[in-house]
């Protein structure tokens, strides 16, 4: 049984959500399955008594709601996050489904400073691309063609069902490793240095450099360093530059 305490490392964040009632309804499906982080990113109303009538049971989790103004700032300290989103985009984002996401998570939790944080978008337009490619991978609930969007609670809470399944289940143990995981804030930067040292090798193509800028977060983000894989590949790209700052 994995202990309840790395319950903790799992957070909800509703991106801009517009009705408080569904905010609502998410607090109770997050608490119905024994997690209890829920943040919102620039909610259009909140707090609201609409949100407290239909949580319900669940109104300790609205008043330990976090509220932020932006995604950067909610995410600052997330070491994997994850995209909800109904929609495969034009450069589709790395997707995981209930069958593929135990392992990553589990090997997550076993980090020092693992922080877990699950995106959902606004009711009417989802999760930007912008906003996906904030995320290591994308994760899509198996619905039908013809009408595959869910509405909001119901999606977190069938993500929240299968992560209570994941908890549960007695078969996974997860092994408390020393490895320190990576933030949002710092992989950031590390794609910022390559973009800098690309710029400066003229490796973008001129006609499309927005392709490639994206397809290397997608790399990046997909391989999930940790903070010392991290490190190594910022110090390689600061001796490239060392070398063509001694070159010019
Ligand atoms: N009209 C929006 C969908 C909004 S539904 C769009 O086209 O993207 C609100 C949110 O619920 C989504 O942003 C997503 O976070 C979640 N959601 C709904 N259906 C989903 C699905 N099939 N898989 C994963 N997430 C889903």
């Amino acid at each position: 049984m994995i202990e309840s305490s790395l319950k903790n490392k799992i957070e909800f964040i509703l991106v801009e959500p517009s009705h408080p009632g569904n905010v609502g309804a998410s607090a109770r499906a997050i608490k119905n399955m024994g997690f209890d982080k829920l943040c919102l990113v620039n909610p259009k109303s909140f707090p609201d008594n609409e949100a407290f009538f239909r949580a319900k049971g669940a109104s300790n989790i609205l008043d330990n709601t976090k509220v932020f103004k932006t995604l950067d700032e909610a995410l600052k300290d997330s070491t994997l996050i994850f995209g909800t989103s109904a929609r495969e985009r034009s450069i589709p984002w790395p997707l995981r489904d209930s069958d593929n996401l135990t392992d990553i998570i589990l090997k997550e939790l076993g980090k020092r400073n693992s922080k877990i944080s699950i995106l959902f978008g606004r009711e009417e337009s989802g999760l930007s691309n912008e906003e996906l490619q904030k995320c290591n991978y994308q994760i899509k609930i198996p619905s039908d063609d013809s009408y595959s969007s869910l509405n909001l609670s119901h999606a977190i809470q069938i993500i929240s069902y299968e992560l209570k399944i994941l908890f549960d289940s007695s078969e996974h143990i997860i092994k408390q490793t020393d490895v320190e995981a990576s933030t949002e804030k710092e992989v950031d930067f590390l794609i910022k240095h390559i973009d800098e040292v690309m710029k400066q090798i003229d490796f973008y193509d001129k006609e499309n450099p927005k392709q490639v800028h994206t397809r290397i977060k997608k790399l990046i983000k997909k391989i999930n360093l940790d903070k010392m894989e991290l490190g190594i590949a910022r110090g390689f790209l600061s001796k490239i530059e060392e070398m063509l700052n001694k070159k010019d």
